[in-house]
């Protein structure tokens, strides 16, 4: 499926303190779950026809490619607020880069792959369950403008894997544009490795930000564009109603990407307080309290590279202190689109809280709402929003909006179909990952795959689907996911 020249194994030229080689440990009768072409194609992947024996043997660990090098990365990481000083690659490995023909080069992570010298008191493997939710989620939200890691296919097996009960051992096979995280810079930092720290950041330069290379200030550019990519990035999840659910330092990706599905929720009733973990007892990691928590996370990165600053705290604070504006400047940005506005008013953000003090006290269902105002038309019978949202409590706001608009220039049509296209009619609702996970558990991947292919144009009317639009039916909204996957 892919031949030695095909690898360019960047990360594991770098000295051995960044990582362990280490194998997979093979899985028995592997089967193939569900495999996405177009993750596929970003690694110049031939058809599946072709490479499906192969495929499955190496997302099996039965087989490793030529060229490839496995090996676990270490890293550390703040956890629910605490540090952790030694994580890692607990159960998955880097097996090694492709670099593509357009030159872009892209980690080939296998997630379940087996113990490793990281695995702490983890048996090193993943479940069905939590690998089809990373599938989808992860190829949902790229589908969505999103920035997030990708996933090629899922493999299931025989092999059996306990958690609450015994459930089948499978991988993810994911793509990234690279495994590093916040929580390698923490590791490097407290064990005092500042060489490996500037090592570590300077092969980030190179490989992922090279207009920054060679520039004066080079680190702290690079940590104003970390500081921006992360706040575009929260800010997107915030628009989207995406809650991540474990936001530890040690799964944000250095490279503002959504990285490590794990108990993640979309919302499903609008909801500040909503905490789709299961685990996270105290709310750290509720939906509403995502831009505050990114920000606490640069803060630690911020603290971990303060080698590289000659440790000159002002000039990393001063950069750090640009982050609440930042993410304001791309919520704001981000919702305008939402609610069809081109032309920005000063009063845009005050009409954006009162929206979503209206969305908190109705518990209308946050996607379905901007989808049925993309159908908007100041003063007349709005049936679609009636049909989704009590308008009289919203009565007021629609008032507000609708006078705002007065200050756009398209027509209504034009602006429905702008918004149409920022405002998805389907995502990755909970209970519909539930149904195509249940299924999937006794041997049916149908649903998977029918999901996958509706999630691929989340915003296209798709009548055939119409369905899967709608809010979860009553008594298993918001359900929390436990982290144990
Ligand atoms: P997560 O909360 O999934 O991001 O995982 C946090 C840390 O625990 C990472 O270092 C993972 O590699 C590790 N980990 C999670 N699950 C397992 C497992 N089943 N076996 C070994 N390590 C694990
Ligand atoms: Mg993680």
């Amino acid at each position: 499926m892919l031949d030695a020249h095909h690898f360019d194994n960047t990360f594991a030229r770098l000295p051995d303190v960044f990582y362990t080689h280490q194998s997979p440990l093979p899985l028995v009768n592997p089967e193939l779950v569900s495999y996405s072409p177009e993750a596929a194609a970003l690694i110049d992947m031939p058809s599946l026809e072709g490479i499906k024996s192969e495929l499955i043997a190496v997302c099996s660990g039965n087989a490793l490619c030529p060229g490839t090098e496995p090996l676990a990365m270490v890293y550390a990481g703040h956890q629910f607020g605490g540090y952790s000083p030694q994580l890692g690659d607990g159960r998955a490995l880097l097996l090694g880069e492709v670099r593509n023909k357009a030159g872009e080069k892209w980690d080939l992570h296998l997630k379940g792959a087996g113990p490793t010298p990281y695995s702490r008191f983890g048996d090193g493997r993943a479940v069905l369950r939590s690998c089809i939710r990373e599938y989808l989620c992860s190829e949902a939200m790229y589908h969505l403008g999103i920035p997030s890691t990708r996933a090629l296919c899922v493999v299931t097996s025989d092999t059996p894997v306990y958690r609450e009960r015994q459930e089948r051992g499978s991988t993810l096979l994911r793509l990234a544009r690279t495994h590093v995280r916040f929580g390698h810079f923490e590791y490097f930092n407290y064990t005092g490795q500042h060489k490996a720290l500037k090592t570590l950041a300077d092969y980030i330069i190179d490989h992922l930000f090279p207009y920054l290379k060679g520039q004066k200030n080079a680190y702290q550019l690079w940590f104003a564009e970390v500081l921006n990519k992360t706040a575009k990035l929260i800010a997107q999840w915030q628009a989207a109603g995406f809650a991540h659910g474990v936001m530890n330092t040690d799964n944000m990706s250095i490279t503002g990407d959504t990285l490590d599905y794990g108990p993640f929720g979309f919302l499903d009733s609008f909801d500040w307080q909503f905490v789709c973990n299961h685990s996270d007892h105290q709310g750290r990691y509720a939906f509403g309290e995502q831009p505050d928590v990114s920000y606490w996370n640069c803060g630690r990165l911020g603290s971990a590279l303060m080698p590289l600053f000659n440790n000159q705290p002002d000039t990393l604070q001063e950069a750090l202190n640009t982050y609440p504006e930042r993410y304001s400047y791309y919520y704001t940005l981000f919702m305008r689109q939402k609610l069809g506005l081109v032309l920005p008013q000063n009063s845009d953000d005050q009409l954006i809280k009162q929206l979503l003090s209206a969305l908190q006290h109705s518990q209308c269902d946050y996607t379905r709402f901007f989808r049925a105002l993309c159908d908007f038309v100041p003063g007349a019978v709005n049936h679609a929003l009636t049909s989704v949202v009590d308008t009289r409590p919203m009565a007021q706001w629609l008032k507000t909006y609708a006078q705002r608009l007065q200050k756009e220039t398209v027509s209504d049509t034009a602006r429905g179909y702008q918004m149409k296209q920022v405002n998805p009619k389907y995502i990755l609702r909970n209970h519909l990952a539930q149904q195509a996970i249940e299924l999937a558990e006794g041997g049916d991947f149908s649903e998977v795959e029918r999901l996958m292919l509706m999630l691929k144009k989340p915003f296209d009317e798709q009548p055939d689907n119409a369905h899967y639009a709608n809010s979860p039916p009553a008594g298993v909204l918001q359900v929390q996911v436990s982290c144990s996957s």
